[in-house]
C-alpha cells in the first residue's frame, strides 16, 4: 500500500549487486535510494562484459530496467560517496537511513610492486576495459597500444584484453603470462573460444616442450594438453598471434626512453603443496620483448570510500556467524557498525560473473532484512521527503544527479545515434556530452 510504513534504505553501488540488493529490498516492502557513482546504471555489466556481448548486455539491461522503475526504488546516478566524493560517509550516516548497503565494486588498482609498474605504455586491465567499454573518464584518455603487448594474468579478463588487442587494435603479438603453469589457468574455455582465431598452436606446442620438464617433475603429464590442442581447429584469421608464457612471474618493466622495451620474468618451477600446486622462483631472469604491458591480476577496493579497509578489502565482522561476513566492522569498537552492510565485488574483490555479484547481494540482503525486522519503520510519506531532502542537498551541493528518467532519455540518445550511424551501440564517451543528451 502507497502509505504503509516502511524501512528506508540506502544501496550505494549500482552494478549488479547493488541493483540485484535493490530488487531483493524492495520485496521485502523497503524503500530503497540507489545511489551510484557513474551516470548510468550497470557497473561492470555496462562497462566490464566485452564490447560486443550485445546479447547478453541487453538482457541484464532489460532485467536492470525492470528494478529501475519499482516504484520503491529511486536511482540517483553520478553521484558518488566518499572522502572526496559528493557524499562522505558519516554524511550519510547521519541522514538517519534505517540500514546502508554498500555495492561499490572493487575500484581500486593492485599493484604488485614490479618496478615500472606506473610507466606509459602500462596499463591495469580494469582502466583498459573501461576504457574500450566508454566510462568517462578512462574513455577520454588515450589508451596506445602497441605491436607486442604482454599481459600478466590468465584469467578471464586476460582473454577480454587479449580479444581486444586482437580485433580492435593493430598489434601483431599477444603474451600471455602466467605464474604458474597450464594447468593452473584461471579462463573458463567458453570464454577463450573468443580468441581462439588469434591463438597460435605451434608456438603453444613449443612452449609447453619448453616447460615439459617442469611439469613432469610437479606430476603433471603435458601431453594431455598436446592431445587437447590437436583436437581444436587452429585458428588463422587475425593478424595478432596469440601465445602464452607459462612458469614466469613479472620482476621488472623495462624501458628506454620512457618507452616500454619489454618485461623482465622470473622463470618459476612448480611444487605441489597439500592439494595445491604453487609456483618458486628459479632465481633465472629473462626478457620478453614488448611494447605494451596491461597487468590483469584482480583488483581491490577503494581505499578512498571511506569504509575501514586493510589489504585490498574492506573489513567485515570476523567469526562464523554467516551474517557476519556481510556487516562492516567498526574497528574502534571492535564489532559490527549497526546496519552498514557491504555485498558484492565490494565484499569480495574481482570474485566471480554477474550471477554470483547477484547470489551474493540477495544473501547479504537476507541479513539486512534480519536487521531491520527489530527497528521500527517509519510513514512512507516520511520516506518521500527523505528521499526528496537527499536529492536537494546533493543539488545545493553542486551535484548534476542523473535520475533513472534523465538516463532513459539519455538511452534514446544513444539508440537513434546508433541508428544513424548503423552501429550495434553508440555510447557517449564524456560526462559532458551525456548531460548535454540528457538536458535536450
Ligand atoms: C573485464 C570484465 C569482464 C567481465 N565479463 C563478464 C561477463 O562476460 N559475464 C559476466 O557474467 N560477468 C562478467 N564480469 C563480472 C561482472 O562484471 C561482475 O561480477 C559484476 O559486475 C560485479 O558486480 P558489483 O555490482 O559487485 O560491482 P560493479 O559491477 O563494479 O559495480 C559497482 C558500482 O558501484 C558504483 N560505485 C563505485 N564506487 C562508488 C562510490 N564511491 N560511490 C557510489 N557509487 C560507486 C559504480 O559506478 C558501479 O556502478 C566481468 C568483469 C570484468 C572486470
Amino acid at each position: 500500500m502507497a502509505d504503509d510504513p516502511v524501512h528506508l534504505v540506502a544501496v550505494i553501488g549500482a552494478g549488479p549487486a547493488g541493483l540485484f540488493a535493490a530488487r531483493a529490498l524492495a520485496a521485502t516492502g523497503a524503500r530503497v535510494l540507489l545511489l551510484n557513482r557513474d551516470i548510468k546504471p550497470g557497473g561492470l555489466a555496462e562497462y566490464g562484459i566485452f564490447l560486443n556481448k550485445y546479447k547478453m548486455k541487453g538482457g541484464l539491461r532489460r532485467q536492470f530496467h525492470k528494478i529501475l522503475t519499482d516504484p520503491l526504488i529511486t536511482y540517483l546516478g553520478h553521484v558518488t560517496i566518499s572522502n572526496k566524493g559528493d557524499l562522505t560517509v558519516p554524511d550519510l550516516e547521519a541522514l538517519g537511513f534505517d540500514a546502508l548497503v554498500y555495492a561499490i565494486g572493487a575500484q581500486g588498482t593492485k599493484y604488485l610492486g614490479v618496478e615500472g609498474e606506473r610507466l606509459p605504455g602500462v596499463y591495469h586491465a580494469k582502466d583498459l576495459v573501461y576504457h574500450y567499454n566508454r566510462l568517462p573518464p578512462f574513455s577520454e584518455r588515450p589508451f596506445p597500444i602497441g605491436r607486442r603487448v604482454a599481459i600478466v594474468g590468465v584469467g578471464n579478463v586476460m582473454v577480454d584484453i587479449a580479444n581486444y588487442c586482437a580485433h580492435f587494435t593493430d598489434c601483431d603479438e599477444i603474451i600471455a603470462i602466467a605464474r604458474r603453469g597450464p594447468f593452473e589457468k584461471a579462463y573458463d574455455d567458453r570464454e577463450f573460444e573468443d580468441v581462439e582465431d588469434a591463438f597460435d598452436h605451434a608456438l603453444y606446442r613449443e612452449e609447453i616442450e619448453r616447460i615439459r620438464p617442469r611439469l613432469v617433475a610437479a606430476g603433471q603429464n603435458p601431453d594431455e594438453l598436446l592431445a587437447a590442442l590437436a583436437a581444436k581447429p587452429e585458428g588463422s584469421r587475425t593478424r595478432a598471434r596469440l601465445r602464452f608464457r607459462f612458469l614466469a612471474s613479472p620482476r621488472r618493466v623495462l624501458a628506454e626512453g620512457g618507452r616500454v622495451t619489454g618485461l623482465e620474468v622470473e622463470e618459476n618451477r612448480l611444487e605441489r603443496q597439500g592439494d595445491r600446486i604453487v609456483a618458486i622462483g628459479t632465481g633465472e631472469t629473462s626478457v620478453i620483448p614488448a611494447d605494451t604491458v596491461v597487468f590483469a591480476v584482480g583488483d581491490r577496493v577503494d581505499e578512498d570510500a571511506g569504509l575501514p579497509y586493510k589489504d585490498g578489502l574492506y573489513l567485515t565482522v570476523p567469526g562464523e556467524d554467516p551474517a557476519a561476513a556481510y556487516q562492516v566492522l567498526d574497528p574502534a569498537a571492535g564489532k559490527a557498525q549497526p546496519g552498514v552492510f557491504v555485498v558484492g565485488w565490494a565484499r569480495r574483490a574481482s570474485d566471480g560473473v554477474v550471477g554470483r555479484a547477484r547470489l551474493d547481494a540477495e544473501t547479504g540482503i537476507r541479513h539486512v532484512a534480519g536487521y531491520l525486522a527489530a527497528r521500527p519503520k517509519r510513514p512512507r510519506a516520511e520516506a518521500e521527503r527523505a528521499v526528496e531532502s537527499l536529492r536537494k542537498t546533493l543539488a545545493e551541493r553542486g551535484a548534476a544527479v542523473v535520475d533513472y528518467p534523465a538516463v532513459q532519455r539519455l538511452e534514446a540518445a544513444e539508440k537513434a545515434r546508433a541508428a544513424a550511424d548503423k552501429v550495434e551501440e553508440f555510447k557517449f564517451r564524456s560526462d559532458r556530452e551525456m548531460l548535454d543528451a540528457i538536458r535536450s
